[in-house]
């Protein structure tokens, strides 16, 4: 329970990373806010958080749209003074090669995995200074720093992710706050199903063949568990992490070695 006394909110908190990492965070003894806009799922995330014997807040949260995320930092600090724990999941995918990547898309994508994670970092952080205390995890992807074929705009944004991650990171290095990315590769959750769909759609594979050209992507010929993210999510905001700051560390069993 080293957590115990700590407020952590988790974007995307109504399904798969997200839901684990509000989970996992719950057992080391934070309290949880969940925060998405599907109101029935984060509903169902806070309702398994108080069973665990912890308080949990569920949040309708847009990072797409600024006023939205700043209602909803203000009510948690209205609730709780504030979040010393943040865990930017909030995250879409779309595939399209670039040649047909339309501006929507781009647009789309940009505003919500790297515009919505700025948003949702400068809005937690004048707690985090006034505490001297913080933790800022940002869910990117080994698409933040290898390119692959039809996800240029996806590829882009984490890539940014990553760059925001350092930079930021830097700028409160002194203050008792980490900011790190977590770099998983596929992860089975809604969003690899749908990969696994369009690959079905556009090849006419069959869903094992589908799964199985994800699952080739890493040396260990598997798809990661929301679980595996979740883990290094609390590790990162264990008070003895105190020293890993500016770092993307990868969850793909050796798929990217840097
Ligand atoms: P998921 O199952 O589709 O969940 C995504 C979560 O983000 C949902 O709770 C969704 O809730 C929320 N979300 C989406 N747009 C939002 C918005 N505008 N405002 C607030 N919340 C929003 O996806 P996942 O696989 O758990 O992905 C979580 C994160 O991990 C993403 O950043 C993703 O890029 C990253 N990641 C995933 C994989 C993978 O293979 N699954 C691999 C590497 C990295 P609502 O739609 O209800 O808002």
């Amino acid at each position: 329970m080293e957590l115990l006394g700590k407020t952590a909110l988790v974007t995307g908190g109504g399904r798969g990373i997200g839901r684990s990492c509000a989970l996992a965070l719950a057992r080391a003894g934070a309290q949880i806010v969940v925060a998405a806009r599907t109101i029935t799922e984060i509903q169902e995330v806070a309702k398994e958080i108080e069973a665990l014997g912890r308080p949990a807040l569920a949040l309708t949260l847009d990072v797409s749209k600024l006023e939205s995320v700043e209602l909803a930092f203000k009510q948690v600090t209205d609730k709780w003074g504030g979040c010393d724990i943040l865990v930017n999941n909030a995250g879409i995918a779309a595939s399209a090669p670039i040649a047909k990547c339309s501006e929507e898309l781009w647009s789309e994508i940009m505003e919500i995995n790297l515009t919505g994670t700025f948003r949702c970092m400068k809005a937690a952080l004048p707690t985090m200074l006034a505490r001297n205390w913080g933790r800022i995890i940002n869910i990117a992807s080994i698409a933040g720093k290898a390119g692959a074929p039809y996800i240029s705009a996806y590829a882009a944004s984490k890539h940014g992710v990553l760059g925001l991650t350092k930079a930021a990171a830097q700028d409160v290095a002194t203050k008792n706050i980490t900011i790190n990315a977590i770099c998983p590769g596929y992860v089975e959750t809604d969003m690899s199903e749908k990969a696994i769909n369009t690959i079905i759609s556009k090849t006419g594979a069959s869903k094992e063949q589908a799964r199985s050209v994800l699952e080739q992507m890493t040396p260990q010929r598997r798809l990661f568990q929301p679980e595996e993210v979740a883990f290094l999510t609390v590790s990162l905001a264990s008070p003895l992490a105190a020293g890993i700051n500016g770092q993307a560390i990868n969850i793909c069993g050796g798929a990217v070695p840097y």
